[in-house]
């Protein structure tokens, strides 16, 4: 009989990850079971550990009810909305993430996507390709140039984007819970006042209830007509229907978006809209950087099943490093 610990992914990772997952543990696939209920009845008293990739079925109360023998979620990515962290918490299970290791490449992402909106190169692009320039020259597009720049969440990923933002030769301030000790960055406690203050609006704030919609009609008016919206950290920051109001009607001028309130449904109007960047939520999407994740996911399990505790456990789990 196997002694491997057993687990459940409750989404598909890539082979990188499964594979390693495959070889350390005894593994059930939640998502391809033809009847899950039944699975989950079957593994019940065995399973000990959660590797929650794509898909984003969601990891909470009714899961681990139903597993109640489960002592650990290591989730894919650095943002778990599809994992109930706070009830995990409540019951001593704990939860990882994958932080830091995505962190220069959805940074680098957000720059790419911004001046993708500024300079309309997509457009661009497509204006080449069907052979338009042979008639004469795209139109003359806005520029980067005299921007200023307020970050939405400066975190691991928004300090590393407002770095770059500085190295482009552009002023950086910042909206947040609360000030962050280490930068000099004005810091404004309310993001209407600093949307007022600037023109170009980066979100990198996480999902969940205390970001809901906080970018909306108001704070759209207040960037005002010049106003370019970029969101790479979760598509529930935004009012996605004021956006497109915005957008349709010039309070603002354009968006550059990685992430959607109802992925993969991104709605008509939005796409009718020519000069908006709409990305399908790449912002970590390189072999390089899926697979330190993958790596990541993997470690968390494998140190906690080594009984040497999590390498990256998230802010809800009770956790202290010894
Ligand atoms: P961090 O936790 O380091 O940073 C999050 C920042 O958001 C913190 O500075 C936090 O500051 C701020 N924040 C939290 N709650 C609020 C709030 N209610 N209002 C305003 N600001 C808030 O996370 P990362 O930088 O590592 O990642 C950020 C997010 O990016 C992830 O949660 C994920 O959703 C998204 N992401 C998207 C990717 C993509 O593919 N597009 C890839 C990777 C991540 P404070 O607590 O002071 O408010």
């Amino acid at each position: 009989a196997s002694t491997k610990p057993e687990i459940i992914m409750t989404g598909p990772l890539m082979a990188y990850a499964a594979d390693q997952l495959k070889a350390r543990f005894t593994v059930h696939e939640l998502w391809n079971a033809p009847d899950r209920a039944a699975l989950l009845r079957e593994v019940s008293g065995r399973v000990r550990g959660v590797a929650a990739g794509g898909g984003h079925n969601r990891v909470d109360g009714a899961l681990f009810d139903a597993l109640p023998k489960i002592e650990v979620v290591s989730s894919f990515g650095v943002g778990y909305d599809h994992v109930d962290a706070a009830e995990a918490g409540r019951r001593g299970l704990v939860v990882t993430n994958t932080p830091d290791v995505l962190t220069d490449e959805v940074a680098d992402l957000a720059l790419g996507l911004l001046i993708s909106t500024v300079r309309q190169l997509p457009q661009v692009d497509r204006y080449l390709r069907e052979g338009k320039w042979l008639k004469g020259n795209y139109p003359l597009t806005t520029s980067l140039r005299g921007r200023k720049v307020g970050i939405v969440g400066l975190g691991r990923i928004g300090k590393a984007v407002a770095q770059r933002i500085e190295a482009f030769g552009l002023p950086v301030v910042y909206h947040g819970r609360t000030r962050q000790p280490d930068v000099a960055y004005r810091y404004y406690p309310s993001l209407v006042e600093m949307a007022a203050d600037v023109d170009t609006l980066i979100s990198v704030a996480p999902g969940g209830a205390s970001t809901h919609h906080i970018i909306n009609a108001e704070v759209l008016k207040a960037l005002g007509p010049n106003g370019i919206v970029v969101n790479v950290g979760r598509g529930t920051v935004i009012d996605e229907q004021a956006l497109i109001k915005a957008l349709q009607d010039k309070t603002i001028l354009s968006a550059g978006l990685d992430v959607f309130e109802d992925e993969p449904r991104v709605p008509a109007e939005l796409i009718a809209i020519e000069h908006a960047v709409l990305l399908p939520h790449v912002g970590s999407a390189s072999v390089h950087t899926r697979e330190a994740m993958g790596q990541l996911l993997v470690d968390n399990l494998v140190s906690w099943f080594d009984g040497k505790g999590p390498l990256t456990p998230v802010s809800e789990t009770p956790w202290k490093k010894a």
